[in-house]
């Protein structure tokens, strides 16, 4: 169904961002046939470069990125027709009254600003200054929102000047993954699962993301965050909410994301000794190309972890009981995002222990191969006796529901349709991540204020020795990185 007419300004129209993500992710809904033949995209940078030139670099950009096998040239030429471009200083006053004569009334006005946070408020300022905005126009921030309370506020702070909530869409994208709907579709869609869902049935919830990737190009960047900045204060907390939050009365922004926020506030405050940090080791094969941490980000005395896990309560009725186990890393053995809910033993074995006991595991795979699987034991087929085994029930979409049923709607082109729409459900309020800052801050405070530092581990693996001991000291086993 194709979205309402729009005018999207992307600030940062010519970074990573917009030529890996944004714009081949809007030209996949231009294909669909989701964008409005008359939708416009203007793209808005310091550089002085011509409309022509812009539309060049996004061309190739498109089909780079584009991440279709056989790119449709008319489709191509069609969408670029529709992109404009405005060298615009987001301190400077030029270049705004051309981005006005550019936008059309009577349509959605998006701006999207991928461009550092600290132009976030100048942004915001000039859009109303120059006229461009009204009380139906929308913003969309990219992360990382703040680097602690203090800074989250500030932002907060400086966009509410001239936005209202309901206009402030602070992506972050893993919401935008096609599972994480399914999560919720799977956990409020049936019977099955909800009155299991608490401490009496449920061990544990294990949360993993794992990256093959060291730092990168992003070194400088990275090491004044680590993984708990990056990582955890965001992508984790929300899905660790998804899986956490009471039932809200309706799919609507605010009843989900009251609910979400409840979590956030009932997380107890983490014991050092339920935190491990690690850092990268050289990869052994490649170690010129593929350093370790700390020569990665050029700091030989870097503290900055590259490697999380940890252990966490949330204290309400609900969960009191259950440990939420936390964990993710660069340079990993794979790249894999999963959520596992360990359901608890059978009360008692009526084959004996000798037929073999498993629990239901429910997975839910974020990437790759997207799916959800719950695994039942059976009895192994043959004659050999009532010897149980554990049989994955697929919910893998491909699988489930034929190729058709494959997703591959990136989570940006979605998000960036649910802006258009207006939707919000998908998007952090400015009080979650406030109080998500709040849960994250203590802890970084802890580290700067002692002489703790990250544990080594090998390229590769699954992270330091301490984090399988974190599990090991509770009867339990991290499932397998895969
Ligand atoms: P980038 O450095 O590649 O691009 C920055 C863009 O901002 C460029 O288009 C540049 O011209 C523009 N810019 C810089 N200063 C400007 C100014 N004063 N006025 C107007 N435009 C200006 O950065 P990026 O990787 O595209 O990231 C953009 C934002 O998105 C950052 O906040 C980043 O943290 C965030 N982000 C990026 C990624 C990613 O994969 N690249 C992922 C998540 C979040």
């Amino acid at each position: 169904i194709p979205v309402d007419p729009f005018d999207l300004v992307i600030f940062g129209g010519t970074g990573d961002l917009a030529r890996r993500k944004i714009l081949p992710g809007l030209f996949r809904r231009f294909c669909a046939g989701q964008m409005p033949d008359n939708a416009h995209v203007i793209g808005a940078a310091r550089t002085e470069i011509s409309e022509a030139a812009y539309r060049d670099m996004i061309r190739d950009a498109i089909l780079e990125f584009g991440g279709v096998e056989k790119t449709d040239e008319a489709q191509l030429s069609a969408f670029l027709q529709n992109l404009s471009y405005v060298a615009i200083d987001a301190r400077g006053e030029t270049g705004w009254r051309d981005l006005k004569a550019l936008m059309r009334r009577k349509v959605v006005r998006a701006f999207y600003f991928s461009v550092a946070p600290s132009l976030f408020g100048d942004l915001a300022e000039r859009l109303n200054n120059h006229g461009l905005t009204d009380h139906n126009s929308r913003i969309v921030v990219e992360k990382p929102f703040g680097r602690d309370l203090e800074t989250a506020q500030k932002l907060n702070g400086d966009l509410a000047a001239f936005f209202e909530e309901s206009q402030i869409y602070r992506i972050d994208h893993y919401l935008g993954k096609e599972t994480v709907q399914n999560l919720m579709a799977v956990r409020f869609g049936n019977m099955l699962f909800e009155p299991l869902w608490n401490s009496q049935f449920v061990d544990h919830i294990q949360i993993t993301v794992a990256e093959t990737v060291g730092v990168g190009g992003r070194g400088e960047y990275y090491d004044k965050s680590g993984a708990m900045r990056d990582m955890v204060q965001n992508h984790l907390m929300q899905l660790l909410c998804l899986i956490a939050m009471e039932p809200p009365a309706r799919f609507d922004p605010d009843a989900v994301r009251d609910e979400k926020l409840k979590v956030i506030r009932a997380l107890e405050p983490v014991e050092p000794h339920h935190i491990v940090r690690g850092q990268y080791g050289a990869d052994v094969d490649d170690p010129d190309e593929h350093p370790d941490y700390r020569t990665a980000v050029d700091n030989p005395k870097s503290k900055t972890e590259s490697f999380i896990a940890m252990k966490t309560h949330i204290a309400n009725w609900r969960w009191a009981a259950t440990p939420f186990y936390l964990r993710t890393g660069k340079r990993l053995c794979a790249r894999s995002s999963e959520i596992s809910i360990v359901f608890k033993d059978t009360p008692h074995s009526i084959f004996g222990e000798e037929a073999g006991r498993h629990r239901n595991v429910l997975s839910i795979r974020l990437q790759p191969n997207e799916g959800i699987k719950l695994g039942v034991t059976i009895k192994e087929p043959g004659p050999g006796g009532m010897r149980l085994i554990d049989v994955p029930l697929d919910m893998t979409f491909a699988d489930a529901l034929g190729p058709e049923g494959a997703d591959n709607v990136d989570a940006y082109e979605r998000l960036i349709m649910d802006v258009i729409r207006g939707n919000q459900t998908l998007f952090m309020r400015g009080d979650e991540v406030e109080a998500a800052w709040a849960w994250t801050d203590p802890i970084i405070e802890g580290w700067t204020n002692s002489n703790d530092v990250p544990k080594p581990y090998d390229s590769h693996s699954a992270g330091p020795d301490a984090s399988a001991q974190l599990m090991r000291r509770d009867g339990r086993e991290w499932r397998e990185v895969t």
